[in-house]
């Protein structure tokens, strides 16, 4: 390609909104533009890169059996309903309605409908395992769009769905898709972490993000320091307590706390350290309100909370839950004698003695004791993890990164099948629901999440197999005759060897390409002037490093090759 007949509409600045250095390159770089909020235009050199990622997308889902197919984006409403979904998603569902007033969404995701398709023309367990996949585009009302096509209301998504007639074939396709999915984000440059990730109400590990690590991650990962074990922290796994409480059985009792409220109030006025507080949270839950435990030193994570329920959602309880359930005032809530399930982290389990709210105004009770004083419904692990904590698995210790979630992988179990009826029949002619796997990866947040991971203060440094461009060549002077024939015949040998190379044909002056090749970030520049064409030398740049070396300009075309496996 000829840099004067591209659009490439480089920015000096970055836009005002742009908070991550993603963003702020490939809105500079001419890659991308905002139409509406959180919507976006791809352009060509954007959408060269996303080509690419698709490209390695394709191969992989293919190597692994995955069969393209494109489902429609605008999907009827009578689906979600089916499935439980259209009133459990919220205000991320785009809904709309037709001229006939038929209410249908635009899709933030297809499982409604693969599994209709799945069910109409599927019937025997002679036809399954069978995986469908597209590479399409998604809408999500997103709260806050930001940090360009990394999180935005539009956007590009490779979505796959298994289905199995038994659960052995559904975690073998799971084990096959974590597979490519490691290839593709390896083939893609990236350096991440495959982690154990909220499965919601099926249980067990199946479920894994696949994360990026940079700082301007919205996801915290949790990670050990001597093992593999890696988690979003949101899950990650706390290695419940050893031993038994050292503090003797008390018997319980009520002491004044006027004023008191917050676990360091309390801690402060009955000299206990937080750690022998515990604090009682209220949440609303689809199975009404509960009651959460956690040591006064640690937070409750309501994910956990949801999945030691085994309920579907969980939220802390605004004033309005509190109010209307009759509850004991905040900051004087505590287990003894509450009218509400309670679940307790296990730390609370292994305490003896405890101080906890006493469910009336300015009191609290010291020397609590769980299953003596108070009913635990359920104990489990409830507290978030921070870095330095013991590893779940080893002897190593937690560390915890930001990280961007580019891909995640899901074992559905029947929830989908069962609600919409996407049976199969067995081999003794049964009929069962079939199981379902679903894995998502963002196209363009792979992209924007390859920026974050290879910049430098210049601009991009695309990883090759991703680059828009592998090579930028650099006329120093287009106008001189013999930069220019020496110029065109290196681009034509370029293309003619499978390397894309952009040349740069502007009249501008060297130092204005020179800026705009290390922009646009392709990973190898070759910058050809007079001085060394007349020794018959060309010079070799690479981005990375930025290391120049002159080379022979006979045989160029070949040492690029060679030397673009290299970077
Ligand atoms: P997040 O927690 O970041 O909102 P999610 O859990 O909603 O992501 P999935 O439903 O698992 O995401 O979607 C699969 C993939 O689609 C994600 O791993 C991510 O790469 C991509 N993705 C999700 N939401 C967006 C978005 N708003 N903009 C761009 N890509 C997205
Ligand atoms: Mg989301």
């Amino acid at each position: 390609m000829r840099y004067s007949q591209m659009f490439i509409p480089t920015l000096k600045e970055s836009p005002a909104d742009a908070e991550v250095v993603s963003h702020k390159l490939m809105v500079r770089a001419g890659m991308i533009r905002q139409l509406a909020s959180g919507i976006y235009t791809i352009l060509p050199l954007g959408l060269r890169v996303l080509r690419k990622i698709e490209r390695i997308i394709r191969e992989e889902m293919d190597g692994i059996g995955g069969q393209e197919v494109f489902m429609p984006s605008i999907q009827p409403s009578e689906l979600w309903v089916e499935s439980g979904r259209w009133n459990f998603y919220g205000k991320e569902l785009l809904r709309i309605k037709d001229r006939h007033d038929r209410e249908f969404c635009y899709g933030p995701t297809h499982e409604e409908v693969v599994t209709d398709i799945v069910r109409r023309e599927v019937k025997s367990y002679r036809h399954l395992p069978l995986t469908l996949y597209q590479i399409q585009t998604k809408f999500r009302d997103e709260v806050r769009p930001r940090f360009g096509i990394m999180r935005g209301r539009e956007f590009m998504m490779k979505d796959a769905y298994s289905f199995h007639a038994d659960v052995e074939s559904a975690r073998e396709t799971y084990g096959q898709m974590a597979q490519a999915y490691s290839n593709i984000f390896k083939r893609c440059g990236l350096t991440f972490v495959k982690v154990q990730a909220d499965s919601g109400t099926i249980g067990g590990s199946f479920s894994h993000e696949f994360a990026v690590l940079a700082d301007s991650g919205e996801d915290r990962v949790g990670f050990c320091d001597r093992c593999d074990y890696a988690s979003n922290l949101e899950m990650a796994e706390a290695r419940p307590p050893e031993g038994e409480d050292s503090q003797p059985e008390e018997a319980l009792r009520e002491v004044a706390t006027p004023g008191k409220k917050s676990v360091a109030e309390v801690g402060e006025f009955l000299s206990q350290p937080a750690a022998r507080i515990v604090k009682t949270l209220l949440f609303d839950t689809d199975r009404g309100l509960v009651a959460g435990l956690v040591r006064g030193d640690r937070e409750l994570n309501p994910i956990k909370l949801k999945n030691l329920i085994g309920c579907e959602w969980a939220h802390p309880a605004s004033e309005a839950d509190i109010a209307k359930n009759d509850c004991p005032p905040v900051g004087y809530v505590g287990p003894v004698g509450l009218n509400l399930k309670v679940f307790a982290d296990h730390e609370v389990m292994q305490l003896k003695s405890f101080v906890a709210g006493a469910n009336k105004p300015d009191a609290h009770f010291a020397g609590v004791s769980p299953g003596r004083d108070f009913k635990v419904e359920k104990s489990g692990d409830l507290r978030d993890v921070r870095a330095g904590d013991p590893c779940p698995r080893c002897a190593g210790t937690y560390q915890v990164r930001r990280g961007i979630e580019v891909g995640h992988i899901f074992i559905l179990g029947t929830k989908y099948s069962r609600a919409m009826k996407a049976n199969y029949l067995d081999p003794n002619g049964s009929e069962k629901p079939m199981e379902m796997g679903c894995y998502g990866i963002g196209v363009g947040r792979t992209a924007a999440a390859a920026i974050e991971q290879n910049h430098d203060e210049k601009g991009i440094v695309w990883p090759v197999p991703i680059a828009p461009f592998q090579v930028a060549v650099i006329p120093v002077n287009y106008s001189n005759e013999k930069v220019r024939e020496a110029s065109d015949a290196l681009y034509r040998a370029l293309w003619d060897a499978g390397v894309e190379a952009l040349l740069d044909d502007r009249s501008d002056r060297l130092g204005v390409k020179l800026n705009d090749a290390d922009l646009l970030g392709a990973p190898l520049q070759i910058i050809l002037g007079p001085k060394n064409l007349d020794d018959g030398k060309v010079e070799f740049k690479v981005r990375k490093t930025n290391v120049s070396e002159v080379q022979p300009l006979a045989g160029a075309a070949e040492k690029v090759v060679a030397l673009l496996k290299t970077l």
